[in-house]
């Protein structure tokens, strides 16, 4: 019934790729790296048991969405297997329905499931369908700004117009009042086409001040399926995630419940399998409300992995190769199974220059030391000394994850890991990372999305 790999090729970069390179050598599975020419000297690829330049007359990005290209490095390389990461092919059906017809195994959930989930309208209209709730506004494409105008009317402002398969924080604007609608509305109509390929423009009520919270879910090919508790994903600047922990403690007992047990629900539903994300958003009165779903790992799974001690990774791995939830390999009997320990935070470092609206930098790493010690994990792999950083890729530099049995020990053990950072020769975000951490509604979790952007002291 389960199919050993071999091989499986990293359709991915950076940090993600060596950490799925990782998962891959603890399970004895051979692992093939791609690369661009951009990414020639970059260590990922050196970390691969073999590694591929590809798209050598693309571009920097345009290399790794090269959907033939990788599908015949993986077949020329005898490989059973392909993991996207997240971006890039993660998302993308077609891929992973390519992956299918060539006999290679798509990491992640089936093309179909991904179709349906992947889109924000789609995904919403199916939490509709069993009861799971979602933000007041229409489930459907808007065509015109009549009809944006009508809805917006309904809905009261301030409003969100949605790109449906936007991500990454981008493809969203906030409306407040009427007057902005046709010109906004337009501008997320011809933008939406140029990131994402198509225009399909949504609205929902904006919430004012909501947190973020998420629910990691595992599920295998016979129908078994957990949650790993939930993530505070809140610490965001422009709806892009900075600081992430589980579990989110803030939030009431019964509500935390309330929202794994209807992501469990939803991806119940739909007949997911492998490691996917549910988000919602919960306002000041603890009203829940799902958003959207990830089918991919994410880049916070490393706090739910802390504190409940699964590997998400090489649980996606085994799922693939047909282990169900309940075998030797994986074992998780049961929900029971999964139990909360600790408190887990995740700090993305970046390349970026907090004093200068936090434009990416660019050069060469002089001097690169980390802070470990006990309680610390850092997920890295871009820097090094000598390392160039290019302008290219996201800028997402190390992740420092802390553990601790306490909220306030993991903040302190996070804090002097960062501190004892030491990079010489580009610029990083580990100032603002820092009045973050320190900040007392961060230590109490009272942050909500908006905390970053309105809160002028972390910056200085
Ligand atoms: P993406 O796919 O780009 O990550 P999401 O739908 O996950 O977009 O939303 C990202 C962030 O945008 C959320 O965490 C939240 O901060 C903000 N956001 C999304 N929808 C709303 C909304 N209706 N009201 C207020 N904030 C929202």
């Amino acid at each position: 019934m389960e199919k050993k790999f071999r091989k499986i090729l990293v359709a991915n970069r950076g940090e993600i790729a060596i950490r799925i390179f990782r998962a891959c050598s603890e399970l004895g599975i051979r692992t093939v790296g791609i690369y661009s020419k951009e990414d020639k000297y970059s260590l990922f690829r050196s970390k691969a048991d073999e590694s591929y330049l590809i798209g050598e007359d693309k571009g920097p990005i345009e290399a790794y969405l090269d959907m033939e290209e990788i599908i015949h490095v993986a077949k020329k390389k005898g490989v059973d297997a392909i993991h996207p990461g997240y971006g890039f092919l993660s998302e993308n059906p077609k891929f992973a329905k390519m992956c299918r017809d060539n006999d290679i195994e798509f990491i992640g959930p089936s093309p179909e499931v991904m179709d349906k989930m992947g889109d924000k309208i789609n995904s919403k209209k199916i939490a509709k369908e069993v009861n799971v709730p979602t933000i007041p506004g229409v489930e459907r494409s808007i065509s015109n700004t009549d009809e944006a105008k009508k809805i917006a009317k309904e809905i009261g402002y301030p409003i969100m117009l949605k790109a449906s398969n936007g991500g990454g924080g981008r493809g969203m604007r906030v409306i407040e009042k009427e007057e902005d609608l046709v010109v906004e509305f337009e501008r997320a109509v011809s933008e939406s086409k140029k990131a994402f390929g198509r225009a399909s423009i949504f609205i929902e009520k904006y919430l004012k001040k909501p947190k973020h919270i998420e629910v990691q879910i595992l599920g295998d090919k016979y129908g078994n399926i957990v949650h790993l508790y939930e993530r505070d994903c809140s610490v965001q600047r422009r709806h892009q995630k900075i600081i992430e922990y589980a579990p989110a403690f803030s939030l009431s007992e019964e509500v935390r419940k309330k929202i794994c047990d209807d992501a469990l629900k939803l991806a119940k539903h739909v007949g997911y399998y492998s490691a996917g994300t549910l988000e919602f958003l919960v306002d000041e009165d603890e009203n829940y409300y799902f958003i959207e779903m990830n089918p991919r790992i994410q880049v916070e799974h490393t706090v739910s992995e802390m504190v409940t001690g699964i590997d998400i990774v090489q649980s996606q791995i085994l799922i693939a190769q047909g282990y169900s939830l309940n075998s030797e390999e994986i074992n998780i009997k049961s929900q029971d199974d999964i139990k909360l320990n600790g408190y887990s935070i995740q700090c993305r470092i970046t390349t970026e220059d907090p004093k200068n609206k936090f434009m990416p930098d660019t050069g060469k790493i002089h001097v690169y030391r980390t802070g470990s010690g006990f309680g610390i994990r850092l997920d890295g792999g871009n820097g090094f000394t000598g390392a160039r950083i290019t302008p290219y890729y996201d800028s997402l530099l190390v992740k420092t994850i802390s553990w601790d049995r306490t909220f306030k020990g993991a903040v302190r053990k996070i804090l002097r890991s960062i501190k004892e950072l030491r990079i010489r020769g580009v610029k990083t975000n580990v100032g603002f990372l820092v009045n973050v951490l320190n900040h007392p509604d961060f230590l109490e979790g009272k942050c909500d999305t908006k905390f970053v952007d309105e809160t002028e002291e972390l910056f200085k």
